[in-house]
C-alpha cells in the first residue's frame, strides 16, 4: 500500500501545473535522493545556507542568495531585511515597524494575494497608478512619475511584482528607485522557464528577487530561493536563522554574515517560523543545479508526445484541440480543449475531480468552455488513464 493509500487518499492526476494547492511539482529522483541523503546527518544551518548563499549567487548572477521556505517567506524575509538592514532593535520590533520606514509602493494592478506576505512583516502598501484597462476607463498602465510622487521619509522601497505584461519595465522601476536610494524587492515567483530569467530579472538591478523552488525549478514544494544584494540577504537570513547562540562561539562564515557589523545577535526573528530544513536546502539546490544544466529541449519533446497523445485520443469527441507549443523553446506547451460553453465546462472538469483516478485540469480558462492540460507534473505512465477518463466526462 502506497503512502497516500494509508491514508485513505487516492492520488491524482495532476495536470493542472505545479500548483500548491495539488502539492507543486513532482521531484526528479535525483532531488529526492539528495533530500533523503541529507536527512540522514546533520550540519550547522548557517553554514548549509551560506554554501546556498554560493551556489545561488553563481546560478543567478547575484551576491548572494537564501534558500527561503517559498517564495512568499522570501518576501516577508525580503521586506523584512529591507525595513531593519543591520539595526537589531528593529529586527527585535517586527512586525510593529513605528519609527521605521515601512512603506512599500507598488502598482494597484499588480495588488494580489500574494502581498499579504510583504505585509506580514510590518509593511504598509501605498497603491499608485489605476485599473484603467480593467474598468474600460482609460488606455494607459502605470507610469514611472506615479511611483516618484508617491516616495516620502516613510517609504522603505518599492515591490514589483513580475509577470510578462508588467509595466513600467522592471528596468525603469529599478533605475527610478535607485535614483532615490530605494531598494525594490521582486516577486518574480512562477517566472521560470524560461531558464535564463534565473539571470536576467536580478540583472536589472532588482535589490531582492524571490522565485519559487516547488514550480518549475522541482525542488522541494515549501522551498524558495531570495537572491540579490550582499547585505539584504545577510540582513534577511538573521531574521529567519535559529539565533540562539553564545556570541563568544557564534561564527557564521564571514563572507555572508560579518559579525562585525553586529553589536550582538538578533534573537528569534520575524522569520523564525518561515524556517527552512537542512534536506530541503540540499535538495533545491540539487534542484536548481539540474534545472540551470539540464537542456529544456528533451523535456519538452516528451511532453508535446504526451499532450499529442491525449489529442489524438479526443479526435472523435466533440471538442477542439489545440497544443499550443510555447513562446520560446523552453516554456511548457499546453493542450487546449474547447469543449463549447462555462456550464459544461465546469461540469466536466468537476466530474473530472470525483472520479477515479481523480483528474485536476488547468482550470484558468474554464469560462471560455476551455480545458487545460499542463503537462509539467504528468507521468508517462498516467497518459492513459488521462485519455480514457477525460473520453469518458466528455462523452457523457
Ligand atoms: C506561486 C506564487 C507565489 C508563491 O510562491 P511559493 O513558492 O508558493 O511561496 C508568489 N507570487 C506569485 C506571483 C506566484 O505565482
Amino acid at each position: 500500500m502506497g503512502v497516500y493509500e494509508d491514508l485513505g487518499l487516492e492520488p491524482i492526476i495532476n495536470v493542472c501545473g505545479s500548483v500548491t494547492r495539488l502539492g507543486g511539482a513532482p521531484m526528479p529522483k535525483e532531488v529526492v535522493a539528495a533530500f533523503a541523503e541529507a536527512a540522514t546527518l546533520a550540519v550547522p544551518l548557517e553554514q548549509l545556507q551560506a554554501a546556498a548563499s554560493r551556489r545561488i549567487a553563481l546560478a543567478t548572477g547575484t551576491e548572494a542568495g537564501l534558500v527561503t521556505a517559498g517564495a512568499a517567506a522570501g518576501l516577508t524575509l525580503g521586506a523584512a531585511a529591507i525595513m531593519t538592514g543591520h539595526d537589531l532593535g528593529r529586527m527585535e520590533r517586527l512586525p510593529d515597524t513605528t519609527g521605521m520606514p515601512n512603506e512599500f509602493i507598488v502598482a494597484r494592478e499588480q495588488r494580489n494575494g500574494y502581498d499579504h506576505a510583504v505585509r506580514a512583516a510590518g509593511a504598509r502598501l501605498v497603491e499608485v497608478g489605476f485599473h484603467e484597462l480593467s474598468s474600460g476607463a482609460g488606455v494607459r498602465r502605470v507610469e514611472a512619475w506615479e511611483y516618484e510622487a508617491a516616495i516620502t521619509e516613510r517609504t522603505a522601497g518599492i515591490f514589483y511584482v513580475l509577470t510578462d505584461g508588467s509595466r513600467p519595465p522592471l528596468e525603469e522601476v529599478v533605475a527610478l528607485a535607485h535614483r532615490r536610494n530605494l531598494p525594490v524587492l521582486v516577486d518574480a515567483a512562477a517566472e521560470l522557464p524560461p531558464r535564463d530569467n534565473l539571470r536576467l530579472i536580478p540583472a536589472t538591478g532588482a535589490d531582492l528577487v524571490a522565485f519559487s523552488g516547488g514550480k518549475a525549478i522541482q525542488g522541494p514544494q515549501s522551498s524558495g530561493i531570495l537572491c540579490g544584494r550582499r547585505d539584504l540577504i545577510a540582513a534577511a537570513a538573521l531574521q529567519m536563522l535559529d539565533m540562539d547562540d553564545h556570541r563568544e562561539l557564534w561564527s557564521p562564515p564571514d563572507e555572508w554574515i560579518d559579525p562585525a557589523r553586529l553589536p550582538g545577535i538578533p534573537r528569534h526573528g520575524i522569520g523564525r517560523g518561515l524556517k527552512v530544513s537542512k534536506e530541503e536546502i540540499v535538495a533545491l539546490l540539487v534542484a536548481l543545479r539540474l534545472f540551470v544544466e539540464t537542456s529544456p529541449e528533451a523535456d519538452r519533446a516528451r511532453q508535446m508526445r504526451m499532450l499529442e497523445r491525449v489529442a489524438n485520443s479526443l479526435k472523435d469527441q466533440p471538442v477542439a484541440c489545440h497544443i499550443a507549443r510555447s513562446s520560446g523553446n523552453e516554456c511548457f506547451p499546453v493542450l487546449s480543449i474547447h469543449v463549447n460553453d462555462r456550464p459544461s465546462a465546469l461540469r466536466i472538469a468537476a466530474a473530472l475531480r470525483s472520479g477515479a483516478p481523480p483528474v485536476y485540469v488547468g482550470h484558468s480558462r474554464l469560462s471560455e468552455g476551455i480545458l487545460l492540460i499542463h503537462p509539467l507534473c504528468l507521468r508517462e505512465d498516467q497518459v492513459d488513464a488521462l485519455c480514457s477518463r477525460l473520453r469518458a466526462e466528455i462523452a457523457h
